[in-house]
């Protein structure tokens, strides 16, 4: 596909040059230019920063008649549209939010024979809920005007992934409808049952698909476990690092933000907050000043993120546990698309996952959406979707509690992309390490762990069995006649630290359950270890043991 003999190649490179004022092509964009002019169905994948637009909007350009973009959000849609305008290529949007009239001028535009939008960008809800778009669509096709549909942040079709979102589930009508039409599909993220999940729902034929290396070079992974000091060490960190350069701090709840902001602010840094249920105007409006440098820091839920464009963001903090790997890679790419030395920072503590837990089960996360607050799709959907956001949530969990391997090979591996961690050059907290690491197995440790939980009747937490198991004489422990089990202190010889890594790995691998309990007199959160039998024979049965490289590794 990276020909030069194709008969628009010509044209690419002037139109590249002259009205995108790009001097070169980046790494895929001719080869996706050039498969979907030839009118196959193509699925790109490229990090964020990559430049997917380019690869839809020069076809657009010089292909006659008029190329259907489906976006998710109404403000990135209308940032794309301004730049569009901005280099002179006719463009447009409709969104049920418009004016009628308005709606109207571009309908009748449409219709006309001379219609002059290259492009027209569409919410994937104005496809799955308005009849009229899709009349208009079929006239467009019927009068071969109808050039190309291109599918943005495709990822959103699975449920499989991150960022589910339900109207793009109704976008296979698409294909049904005009089944000769090129589609292209674009993500900055997905795994490979993601890929297949959007292939198959959008129904693409013979798809071709491009992706690229996910590792990002120049940012800097690190995982610091999270303690009372936390927003201490956090000023610290950018006082020593960052001073004044702008960064994001990912924060879990709408309240985390504010109080993190707030502690910011009294130790002298420029920041401000930014979740869902501030009014639009006040959103923006941070934004603004974050994208002017008036402050320099926001601490946001993911609500904040799609669609930002600054490329000079050089610190990406996680105050909190991001619910998926896949999310935090793309909360992670928010820096450093200058390519410039950029730092990623999460903070981890296992507690926060039974928060995150609690939240997801409770449906109260909120979405990297600009316009839809909290988002209960998890209580309505509850079951198969409840499942996967559990089971992402646990390797994010594991992600955090490795701490031998390259946190880029462990995101790599995520999205099924084989790297060489050498190349890794000691820019993640786990290279810098000098890893001298034995093998061990520690079957018999997850044997005894399983056994403790029994033993105390399946009714604590956590922390409480590991403190059981490593022979504490807490007053806890005194008081539920602990002690007397026979494993109390079976653990000694272990640290806490791996004596903890064996215990979450038990609960990764669903051999141990956590539940969330709800504590009556204050409203927090807790969470009881269960034992899950059918899990738990192949342990003791199946002859398969474990091993400390299975604990550490994804
Ligand atoms: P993505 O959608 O993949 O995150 P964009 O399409 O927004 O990325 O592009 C990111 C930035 O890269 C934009 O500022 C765009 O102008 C720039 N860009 C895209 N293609 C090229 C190119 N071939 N040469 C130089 N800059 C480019
Ligand atoms: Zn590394």
């Amino acid at each position: 596909w990276s020909s030069l003999d194709f008969p628009w190649t010509k044209k690419l490179e002037v139109n590249n040059k002259k009205v995108f004022g790009n001097h070169s092509f980046r790494p895929n964009q001719r080869e996706v230019i050039n498969a979907t002019m030839s009118g196959c169905d193509v699925f790109v994948l490229m990090p964020t920063g990559g430049g997917k637009s380019l690869t839809y909007q020069l076809p657009a350009l010089i292909c006659p008649g008029i190329t259907l973009v489906i976006s998710p959000l109404v403000s990135l849609i209308q940032d794309q549209i301004m730049h569009l305008l901005q280099a002179n290529i006719p463009a447009s949007y409709l969104s049920a939010n418009m004016e009628w009239t308005e709606q109207q001028d571009i309908l009748r535009e449409l219709n006309s024979d001379h219609c002059k939008y290259k492009l027209l960008y569409v919410t994937p809800e104005k496809v799955a809920r308005s009849d009229a778009l899709l009349r208009q669509l079929e006239s467009l096709h019927i009068r071969d005007l109808l050039a190309r549909i291109v599918i943005d942040e495709a990822h959103c079709v699975s449920q499989w992934g991150h960022d589910f979102r339900p109207d793009y589930q109704g976008l296979g009508i698409l294909k049904q409808k005009f089944p000769n039409t090129p589609v292209l599909a674009l993500t900055a993220t997905a795994t490979a049952s993601v890929k297949e999940d959007v292939v198959q729902a959008l129904g693409l034929v013979n798809c071709i698909v491009f992706r690229q290396s996910f590792n990002r070079p120049n940012l800097r992974y690190s995982v610091v476990p999270k303690t009372k000091k936390c927003l201490e060490e956090i000023d610290k960190f950018i006082r020593e690092n960052h001073f004044d350069e702008c960064g994001i701090i990912y924060c879990l709840s709408r309240m985390d933000c504010e109080k993190v902001s707030e502690k910011l602010q009294e130790c002298g840094h420029k920041s401000a907050f930014y979740h869902g249920s501030m009014d639009p105007a006040q959103r923006a409006y941070v934004q603004k000043q974050w994208s002017k440098d008036e402050i320099n820091i926001i601490c946001a839920t993911v609500a904040f993120g799609m669609g930002i464009n600054k490329p000079d963001v050089r610190f990406v903090i996680h105050h909190s546990l991001p619910k998926s790997i896949e999310g935090y890679h793309q909360e992670c790419g928010r820096a450093g698309r200058d390519g410039l030395h950029s730092s990623c920072v999460l903070y981890y503590s296992y507690s926060d996952y039974i928060r995150v837990k609690h939240m997801l089960s409770q449906g109260v996360m909120e979405q990297n959406t600009m316009t839809s607050g909290y988002s209960r799709s998890n209580t309505t959907n509850s079951g198969r979707i409840l499942e996967t956001n559990t089971e992402n949530l646990l390797r994010m969990v594991s992600y955090c509690e490795n701490d031998v391997d390259c946190r880029r090979l462990l995101q790599l591996v995520h999205f099924g992309e084989k790297f060489d961690s050498s190349t890794c050059q000691k820019t993640c907290d786990n290279c810098l390490k000098i890893t001298s690491f034995i093998e061990k197995d520690v079957t018999e440790i997850a044997k005894q762990l399983v056994e403790l939980v029994k033993l105390t009747g399946q009714k604590f937490s956590s922390s409480h069995v590991l403190e059981v198991y490593r022979g504490s004489l807490s007053q806890m422990i005194k008081k539920q006649r602990h002690e007397t089990v026979h494993l109390h202190g079976a653990g000694k010889h272990l640290s806490k630290g791996e004596a903890s890594r064996v215990l979450h790995h038990l609960v990764v691998e669903d051999i141990l359950k956590e539940e969330v309990k709800k504590s009556d007199v204050y409203g927090s959160v807790s969470s009881i270890l269960k034992v899950n039998e059918p899990k738990v024979r192949n342990l003791f049965f199946g002859g398969q043991g474990i091993n400390m490289s299975d604990v550490l590794n994804l």
